[in-house]
């Protein structure tokens, strides 16, 4: 209906053709869709950094590209500001990374991945090749590496992106696996997205894989460990040359004072952080072990705050979680995941809440 609407007709086909994000917002006491951090960032954070803000002058532009707060955050990470590039979340960060390198090339990465990602390159006309997971949902080394060769072969080039730990899986693959695949992506001119949205979950770390490459970025966010989801902050980590070049993409004086004086205070505080990640890592032990012995849903094992549940039926599990105040996300529609709910971890009240729900809950 919308290609013969008239007053449509400039817009891009590309654009016009792609659906709107699918995310329908819900009021239900336990939130387990978002991946969100079910703490709060602390009150005492929260006044500190209300005091910060009422020393600024709120007439006044921030910052250019927030450079005080990239000093910051490179030193937090031990890296040379040059390479560090914050945006108002990461996912504005993955359309900038497709302006630079995706529009009229290609995006490897497996499928199922992050859905911002296909549904960026499909407006920008990149070209997408993507690779089924393996069944136990490891990344198809072989089969990528393929894919890689195969896409440089017939001339293209582009961006190569994979999660550790995987999203929506929670799966973490060994090193050695990830590391083979991006120095073949590298070895052949691909920029690399090492997306690292839950690596304080898996207690793993790819900064020294990056470091030293121009081609390669690790990409991290405020929004899942430091639970500043509402404060929007992501940056990547990567070499000044390729840094450098995304700045231009970067909209100036995109990071707010509010965003810039809080997430000032949590990097001063960050043992808040590392308690809410150690709580989050206890619960999901807590919570898998008890599914374990479901008789009828299967839990996978995950290295992130959010795991993959298989039941006999995705849509009635969903039903019946939502009945018990539990919103979580389908992900039946994904290849690979027949059957499987995401499901955020919450605060104990959340978990022991899902936990009674699914006792009663057969399919
Ligand atoms: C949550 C998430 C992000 C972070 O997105 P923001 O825009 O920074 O909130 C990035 N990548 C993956 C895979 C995620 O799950």
């Amino acid at each position: 209906m919308e290609k013969n609407n008239e007053a449509l007709k400039s817009i891009r086909q590309a654009v016009r053709a792609v659906p709107t994000y699918p995310f329908v917002p819900s009021e239900v006491p336990h939130k387990l869709d978002q991946n969100e951090n079910p703490d709060d960032f602390p009150p005492a954070l929260k006044q500190k950094a209300l005091e910060r803000m009422l020393s600024y002058e709120w007439n006044r532009y921030p910052e250019l590209h927030a450079d005080k707060l990239r000093g910051l955050i490179a030193e937090y990470e031990n890296w040379d500001p040059k390479g560090v590039v914050l945006t108002a979340g990461s996912n504005l960060l993955i359309k900038l990374l497709l302006e630079l390198a995706g529009i009229g090339q290609t995006l490897i990465s497996s499928t199922p991945t992050f859905p911002v990602y296909s549904l960026e390159a499909l407006m920008l006309d990149t070209k997408l090749r993507q690779v089924p997971l393996n069944k136990d949902f490891s990344l198809p080394v072989e089969e990528l590496k393929a894919e890689i060769e195969a896409a440089t072969q017939a001339g293209e080039s582009g961006i190569f992106y994979l999660i550790q730990p995987h999203a929506p899986t929670g799966y973490l693959d060994p090193q050695a696996a990830v590391q083979e695949l991006v120095e073949y992506a590298d070895e052949r001119g691909w920029i690399v997205i090492l997306d690292e949205a839950y690596y304080q979950y898996s207690k793993t770390d790819y900064r020294q894989l990056v470091k030293g490459h121009a081609r390669r970025l690790s990409m991290r966010t405020f929004s899942k460990a430091w639970g500043l989801a509402g404060m929007r902050l992501g940056y990547i980590l990567t070499s000044p040359e390729l840094a450098q070049n995304v700045l231009k993409l970067v909209p100036a004086f995109n990071i707010s004072l509010v965003t810039q004086a809080v997430i000032e205070e949590a990097l001063e505080n960050d043992s808040y952080m590392h308690e809410n990640v150690n709580r989050a890592i206890s619960e999901r032990d807590r919570v898998l072990e008890a599914l374990q012995t479901h008789p009828t849903c299967k839990a996978y094992h995950t290295h992130t705050n959010f795991f993959l549940l298989r039941a006999p039926d995705a849509q009635s599990a969903y039903v019946h979680l939502l009945q018990h105040g539990i919103i979580t996300r389908s992900q039946d529609k994904l290849p690979g995941l027949e059957g499987c709910l995401r499901i955020g971890l919450g605060n104990r009240a959340d978990n022991d809440a899902l936990l009674a729900a699914l006792a009663s809950y057969e399919g």
